[in-house]
């Protein structure tokens, strides 16, 4: 078996809805990220890579340049024709909705670019963006928010310096829900003090606000951050691959079958990759999940269908 036929992926719920392949090609758009600037917060998330903010990183080609230097290798690769422009690094929102049109607007001019994925903070979605979003699906194109939230708990939240909570998170879901914007949540399992109660918790809260979309993420180390001098000191350990794949496996379980997972496992190059190593491999971690669940003889949302209680009930007032 695949892991498609335990787990509901995005590529195969693409592919079920277009009837082909649909591959999502990844825009640098030049964005920044209002947790660095101090217009949110200063310093950014302690996971966050901190070399990628010098400024030569943000001098980027054009969308269509890029669209087309990735269409080249996917289509190569993966034989897939059409494609969601899925602009990925940093915040990318953060900018005056004109140019925001314009560079949504550049993408979404490929004839082949079927429609968007836009990655951003919760605190960071303003109405006037989410309209130009919601507008841009009202006219068919295929849109989705993604979120980070990485975890449900305040604490966790301060602590990883994220510079925003859950209310934010809870209040641009509803405001893209408002607008029939599908959003997809992205949750890092093994923050600091976080355990698979809370991150089972942060699911449980995410699930119950309705989410469209999941995105999971071990939590790993990389240069230049500050969580790499927490990880050298001793302060902080990265889950193993055994860890990460049980907590998984147990978070697909939880989640209804409708959800679709846009990713499940994470990763990072390894010349900024410090711990842990086996994050390089995704494949053989998405291949462990699925071996997981089948030595479970079980799928996405087995524990929901066997009428358990909710994971974490004790767990109710986190945030
Ligand atoms: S992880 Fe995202 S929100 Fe945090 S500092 Fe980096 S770009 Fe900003």
């Amino acid at each position: 078996m695949a892991l498609s036929d335990r787990i509901n992926t995005f590529g195969q719920d693409l592919l079920r809805r277009y009837g082909e392949r649909v591959h999502k090609l990844a825009i640098n758009a030049g964005f920044s990220c209002p947790n660095r600037d101090g217009s949110k917060g200063r310093g950014g998330c302690t996971f966050c890579n901190n070399a990628s903010f010098n400024p030569s990183a943000r001098e980027t080609p054009p969308v269509a340049a890029q669209i087309e230097a990735g269409r080249r290798v996917i289509r190569r690769r993966t034989g897939a024709r059409r494609y969601l422009a899925y602009f990925q690094a940093y915040t990318n929102t953060y900018a005056d909705v004109a140019r925001l049109a314009d560079l949504y607007g550049q993408a979404l001019a490929e004839p082949d670019v079927l429609g968007l994925s836009v990655g951003t903070r919760p605190d960071c979605v303003p109405e006037e963006v989410l309209d130009l979003l919601g507008g841009y699906r009202a006219q068919g194109h295929e849109v989705w928010l993604e979120l980070g939230l990485q975890s449900a708990f305040d604490h966790t939240l301060r602590r990883v310096n994220r510079g925003h909570g859950f209310a934010e998170y809870a209040a641009a879901v509803k405001a893209a829900h408002r607008r029939g914007l599908p959003v997809c949540t992205h949750l890092i399992a093994g923050l600091p003090g976080e355990g698979g109660e809370e991150a089972l918790e942060s699911l449980r809260r995410v699930l119950e606000l309705g989410v469209e979309g999941l995105k999971l993420h071990p939590l790993h180390v990389v240069k230049g951050t500050q969580l790499a001098n927490q990880w050298r000191q001793g302060e902080f350990m990265p889950l193993s691959m055994q860890e990460y794949i049980a907590l998984a496996a147990d978070l697909v379980e939880w989640t209804p079958p409708e959800v679709v997972f846009h990713r499940a496992t994470g990763t990072a190059s390894l010349d900024i990759l410090l711990a842990p190593a086996w994050c390089a491999k995704k494949w053989a971690v998405l291949n462990g999940i699925e071996s997981e669940l089948a030595r479970r003889d079980s799928r996405q949302g087995a524990r929901l269908e066997r009428g358990l209680a909710p994971p974490s009930r004790c767990l109710a007032a986190a945030g």
